[in-house]
């Protein structure tokens, strides 16, 4: 398994900026893809099939189908996801590992996570640098 660091800014949400980090993500070949969508789309016909004899119960049945798929040809397309992801928060300056869920996350910026030291929101994003070629002024923090 292949892991590509990406280096982000870190802005908090209280209003400080310029904090950086990294995020690791993993590209799954398509045959993982494929297995793992696959896999959530049977559960949902299995569960389904289950629940179709059930009066009422049933309709609960078709929308849980109905979400597997969903969330299978999710993960059929998800061809980028979040494995971890660290940095130096903007707010409380301590490093940490934050949290970007349990490593099916598909990969989508700013990836929003929470320092584990202060609790603050953090967003991560790519560096700003067509910005900052254009002459911005990079996010240092509120005044
Ligand atoms: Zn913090």
């Amino acid at each position: 398994m292949e892991l590509i660091r990406i280096p982000v800014e870190v802005h908090s949400q209280d209003g400080y900026g310029g904090g950086t980090g990294l995020v690791v993500i993993f590209e799954p070949p398509l045959g993982r893809r494929l297995w793992k969508a696959g896999a959530l789309f049977l559960v949902g016909v299995a569960v389904g099939t289950l629940l179709l004899p059930v009066p009422l119960i049933h309709l609960a049945g078709v929308m849980f189908f109905l979400a597997m798929s969903w969330l299978a040809v999710r993960r059929l397309f998800a061809t980028r996801v979040l494995k971890g992801a660290h940095g130096r928060c903007p707010s409380c300056h301590q490093d940490g590992d934050y949290f970007v869920g349990f490593g099916g996350r598909r990969l989508a910026y700013p990836v929003k996570s929470s320092c584990p030291h202060c609790r603050v929101g953090l967003e991560l994003a790519l560096p700003a640098t067509a910005d900052a070629a254009l002459g911005g002024q990079p996010r240092t923090g509120r005044a």
